[in-house]
Parts: C-alpha cells; structure tokens; sequence
C-alpha cells in the first residue's frame, strides 16, 4: 500500500458537485482518502480568466501502481467531463495531477511524479501544507513548509468559505 497526494482543480461548471463527483470516484477507483484538505479558490496560473480555480489536494491510500492511478485519474477526468459537456470530449472540467506517490521518482513518457511544478505553484503547496506540512519532497529534500516559505508564486490562495 502507497499513500499518494492527487491535486484536483478545475474552473468550469458546478465546482461542488464536479469536486464531490470526483472524490466519491477516486474512492472507488484508487482508494480510500485518508485525508483532504479544505478547498480553496485561487487565481489562474499562466493565464488569463475571469473564471477562478478550485483546488483540493487529497490523500489516498492505495495498491496500485502509479501508472495505474493515472489510468484512473484520467477515466475520472472524462466522465466528469462527459457528464458536463457532452459534445465536448477533450474540453476537461476537473483536472487532476498525481502530486507524490510515496517517496518514488517516477520518470515515464506520459508520468513524472513527483509533478514537476508543486515547488513553483502555491495553490498546490497551501493545501498540502495543511494536510502533510512535513511531507518531504524526494527530490529536493525539503518538507512542504520548506518549500512553501520559498515559493515565489504571488497568487491569491484563500479557503472556499
Ligand atoms: P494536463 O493537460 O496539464 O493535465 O496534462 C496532462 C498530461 O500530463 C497527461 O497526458 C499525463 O500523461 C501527463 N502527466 C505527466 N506527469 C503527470 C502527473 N504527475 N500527474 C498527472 N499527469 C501527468
């Protein structure tokens, strides 16, 4: 059994039902969630909208393999995506990125985990620092807190009410 940190975020369509859709199926399909962080609304990262994100990073325990969970991960992104917007297959509503799985470094064509950008991205280091401050990344060798007080990224990040 691995304990692995997964990011949900998505900006269209009814977010509660959207987030609470893709937990119940993560459930089912990864594993128990163990733990979840509040959900917060930040502003978009690299671009413009008007549109602000939701961000929820969950723990998951789980048997399988990482290329497995992002089997998952991504069957979860396209029948929400489906449910939504039925003519619009590649449109997604909910993203969602395997963030650490265990301490390993994964390297594949289409998985590199740890993701590659959680150290540039506070939407993804404040709500893992509520669940696991003292997460260490395996790379860097640094715990959360650590690299949240070094993070750069100026976006606003605040707990959905
Ligand atoms: P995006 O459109 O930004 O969600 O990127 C999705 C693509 O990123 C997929 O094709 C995945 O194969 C790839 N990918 C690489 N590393 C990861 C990761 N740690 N979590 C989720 N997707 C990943």
């Amino acid at each position: 059994m691995t304990k692995l940190y997964l990011l949900l975020g998505g900006n269209l369509g009814d977010k509660k039902k959207i987030f609470s859709e893709a937990r119940i199926n993560l459930h089912n399909l990864v594993g128990e969630i163990t733990a979840q962080s509040a959900v917060y609304e930040t502003e978009p990262w690299g671009f413009e909208s008007t549109d602000l994100f939701w961000n929820q990073v969950l723990e998951i325990v789980t048997k399988l393999s990482p290329e497995e969970v992002l089997l998952k991960t991504q069957q979860t992104e396209l029948e929400l995506g489906r449910i939504r917007k039925s003519n619009q297959y590649d449109s997604r509503i909910i993203d969602i990125d395997i963030l650490f799985f265990g301490e390993e470094i994964v390297e594949l064509p289409d998985l590199i985990v740890p993701h590659p950008r959680i150290q540039e991205r506070r939407f993804a280091l404040i709500p893992l620092n509520e669940i696991a401050p003292n997460l260490r990344h395996p790379v860097f060798q640094k715990t959360i807190t650590q690299l949240l007080a070094e993070c750069n990224d100026q976006l606003r990040v605040e707990k959905v009410k």
